[in-house]
């Protein structure tokens, strides 16, 4: 018997807005037995929208407004897919993504949003800048700044939109400019209406009018912009205005895909649903915030209303996944709104009220605090237990724990395996037989990693690029490959997928390799796990061995490390979304043009650098060819966040061993670069011994290439006292 049941349906979540945040805190608190719950968002962080324009003033800075997904679902236990949905089949209830295999879902949950509706504008999608997606426009208006940053003509600067978002954004440019830069800029807000501030009471527009009026602000009312160009905008009345940044802040646009996949949509393609947030068209699909239409009367779009669904969404996506009676989201007529004025200084406003001052901005602060402070997993106490059920049965070990060969004849009948013309036969036979090239010798290398990332397409291509990596350290060509894989306990459509995903990761990978695939295994497992073994060729007498190194060569290490640690401190919910997605990228950077480029420079010894960390990876090198090195502290690469989850005391669990094993220079100094030396390293970089006169150019050549390529050392002949030396700078 195994702790956790298999899983049985796939709660999938797309879009990390305000209600999906509360959603996946819920579930992580308590866990609903055999479902296997994802969410998909193109975003690792998200915005809370209410401290936005004080992100802009200067106010709070990007981490104080946005909650980062990537750690939140870590901590929930829940699956985070970086992908960008693109469309829906609710038929055959699939989930096209940009850029990843399809997603399969028996409970689904769309949180997206919505964006200024910039179709209706000649030109806008062009010219101008929506202030959503909130990321591309702090973006574009940071660019703006740096490159205005001392212009001889006054800026003219236009927000088209009076609504709250259009006032705030404008009043907190207005006040980052006056306050914070040297720019020099006027301001205009254009406002379709009579009024600014439409939905709220006379008090507040007036309050809003004069202190824009205070402001030398001109406020255009009642004329609608029907174009723009390079320079100017055109109004319904033919008139036109010049400007020099433009921000869009007009009324909410849906995205095509929930209407072209079918949903019943309003008629601007926001997605109907009823009193219980479900679509009104797909019973297994919900909807709410910006992208849902409550029916039968809309609501505005306002975060306010995403947070407070939240909650009812939670209880009733578990409702409907048990069978069990949903509840009604029943919206306030009235809620409070806590407009800012630019500075430290704010408006509240519901329905009749009207009160303002530095308290209310205060008063804002704290409440937007409190709401960031839940979805910031630090201080949370995780408490997960999953009861053992019904569902929880008994699994085979020995042959009987293989995948069911109904689910890998479907997976392999979905994947594109190319052939390959010294491979005889494939897949049907017990074995692969090959005809190994002539006057080639053979390389092979073996890998096997129990998942480190909950997503098996990138679990697939990262074990690929980790395991090739011994070819091409060897200074091989890879040749071909076998994959053993380890599957979650789950119900036949959740395995399958994630065999497919697992498999189409691999596929990937070695497709990019030129390697062909030629068996493997699979089976079932507590836990998704994979390895590789590869094979590769090689000129005889071309091997780069770690014999190789001789003294006076430069040691020059292609990628940063810090990986182990990173990993690790995703694993306990410690990690940064954003460090996590830089450290993805390194792993998935392939060491092919590294060893193509050693090559070039006539490079005689190479290792890549995995488990051992760089420290143990160099000491067989420098044991094999009895040499000894002087590592440079300050020149070893590090991946960002790996030194602050080292001194959080956060340690990879090969990390001890690493370091017992090294013969080295009794260090001790301070410099966070010493202990990420025994960092165990995924997917890690080639470590390579230069001659010193080839370095430079051969560190420009990887730099150029793509690499962080750095000569982090240098070999001398073997010292019999120590093996490594270290200096700081
Ligand atoms: C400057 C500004 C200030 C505002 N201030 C307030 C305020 O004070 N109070 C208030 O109530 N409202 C405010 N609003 C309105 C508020 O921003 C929206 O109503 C709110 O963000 C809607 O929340 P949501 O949860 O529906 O979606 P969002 O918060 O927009 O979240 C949607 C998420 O889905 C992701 N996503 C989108 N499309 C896809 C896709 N296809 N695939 C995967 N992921 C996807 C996005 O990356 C994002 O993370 C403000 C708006 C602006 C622009």
């Amino acid at each position: 018997m195994k702790d956790q049941p298999p899983y049985k349906k796939d709660l999938r979540l797309i879009g990390g807005g305000h209600s999906h945040v509360t959603v996946i805190k819920q579930l992580g608190m308590k866990p609903i037995a055999g479902i296997r719950v994802t969410l998909i968002s193109h975003d690792t962080h998200t915005p809370y929208s209410g401290m936005l324009p004080g992100l802009i003033a200067g106010h709070y800075n990007f981490e104080d407004c946005h909650i980062d997904l990537r750690k939140l679902c870590q901590w929930a236990g829940i699956q985070f897919i970086r992908s960008e949905v693109m469309h829906l089949d609710p038929i055959t209830k699939k989930i096209i993504c940009h850029h990843y295999p399809s997603l399969r879902y028996d409970l689904l949950s769309i949180n997206t949003g919505s964006q200024p509706a910039l179709n209706k504008i000649k030109g806008a999608n062009q010219y101008g800048h929506a202030v959503k997606p909130v990321k591309q426009f702090l973006h574009d208006w940071h660019q703006w700044l740096e490159k205005t940053t001392s212009p001889t003509d006054p800026q003219h600067i236009v927000v088209v939109g009076g609504g709250a978002a259009g006032v705030e954004i404008l009043l907190a440019m207005y006040f980052k400019l006056h306050q914070r830069t040297t720019i020099k800029a006027r301001f205009t807000l254009i406002s379709a209406d009579q009024q600014i501030l439409a939905t709220h009471n006379q008090r507040v527009r007036n309050f809003f009018q004069d202190h824009m009026h205070s402001l030398d602000i001109t406020i255009i009312h009642n004329k609608h912009v029907i174009s723009i160009d390079e320079n100017q905008l055109t109004f319904n009345d033919n008139s036109i205005l010049n400007y020099d940044f433009v921000a869009w802040a007009i009324s909410a646009g849906a995205q095509s895909w929930p209407q072209e996949s079918g949903l019943r949509c309003d008629n601007s393609g926001f997605i109907q649903v009823d009193q219980y947030l479900r679509s009104i068209s797909h019973p297994d699909i919900f909807a709410v915030g910006d992208s849902a239409a409550f029916t039968p009367t809309p609501l505005p779009k306002a975060g306010v209303y995403a947070v407070r669904q939240g909650p009812i969404l939670a209880k009733n996506l578990c409702a409907a996944l048990q069978q069990r009676t949903l509840k009604p989201f029943k919206p306030q007529q009235h809620f409070l709104s806590l407009l800012t004025t630019g500075g430290r200084h704010a408006v509240a406003s519901k329905g009749a009220l009207f009160t303002s001052g530095k308290w209310v901005w205060y008063w804002k602060n704290h409440i937007d605090r409190a709401f960031m402070t839940r979805f910031n997993p630090a201080p949370m106490v995780l408490s997960k237990k999953i009861k053992n059920d019904e569902n929880n049965i008994m699994r085979c070990g020995g042959c009987g724990a293989k995948v069911g060969s109904g689910i890998l004849e479907q997976v392999l009948s979905q994947l594109d395996i190319p052939s390959s013309h010294d491979v005889v036969s494939l897949q049907k036979d017990d074995a692969a037989i090959i005809n190994p090239p002539i006057g080639k010798q053979w390389l092979q290398s073996v890998d096997f990693f129990r998942s480190f990332i909950d997503d098996p397409y990138l679990l697939g291509q990262i074990a690929a690029i980790h395991s090739l990596g011994d070819i091409y350290a060897m200074g091989g060509t890879p040749h071909s490959a076998l994959v053993t894989a380890i599957i979650p306990y789950g119900d036949q459509p959740i395995m399958q997928e994630t065999l497919l995903h697992l498999m189409q990761g691999v596929m990937k990978t070695l497709t990019e390799e030129s390697t062909a695939l030629i068996g493997g295994h699979s089976g079932e497992g507590p836990e998704l796990a994979v390895g590789l073994t590869v094979n590769g060729i090689l000129k005889p007498g071309s091997a780069l061995t770690k014999s190789g190194l001789k003294p006076g060569d430069s040691l020059i290490l292609t990628k940063p490390i810090g990986s182990g640690v990173l990993l690790a401190a995703n694993m306990a919910a410690q990690c940064r979304g954003d460090w996590l997605d830089q450290a993805l990228k390194y792993l998935l950077q392939s060491n092919r043009p590294a060893a193509e480029i050693f090559r070039a420079y006539a490079v005689q010894s190479c290792t890549d650098i995995t488990g051992f960390g760089l420290l143990g990876h160099l000491q067989e090198m420098l044991l094999a060819s009895n040499c000894s090195a002087s590592i440079t502290l300050d020149a070893v690469p590090l991946m960002d966040g790996a030194e602050w989850c080292n001194a959080q005391g956060v340690q990879s669990s090969l990390f001890s061993a690493n370091k017992q094993a090294i013969r080295c220079q009794q260090y001790t100094g301070q410099h966070p670069a010493y202990a990420l030396l025994f960092d165990p390293q995924t997917a890690g970089g080639l470590l390579a011994g230069v001659s010193a006169e080839q370095a430079d150019d051969c560190i420009q050549a990887l730099k150029e290439t793509g690499y962080t390529a750095a000569k982090i050392g240098v070999v001398s002949a073997q010292n019999t006292d120590t093996l490594i030396t270290f200096i700081e700078h």
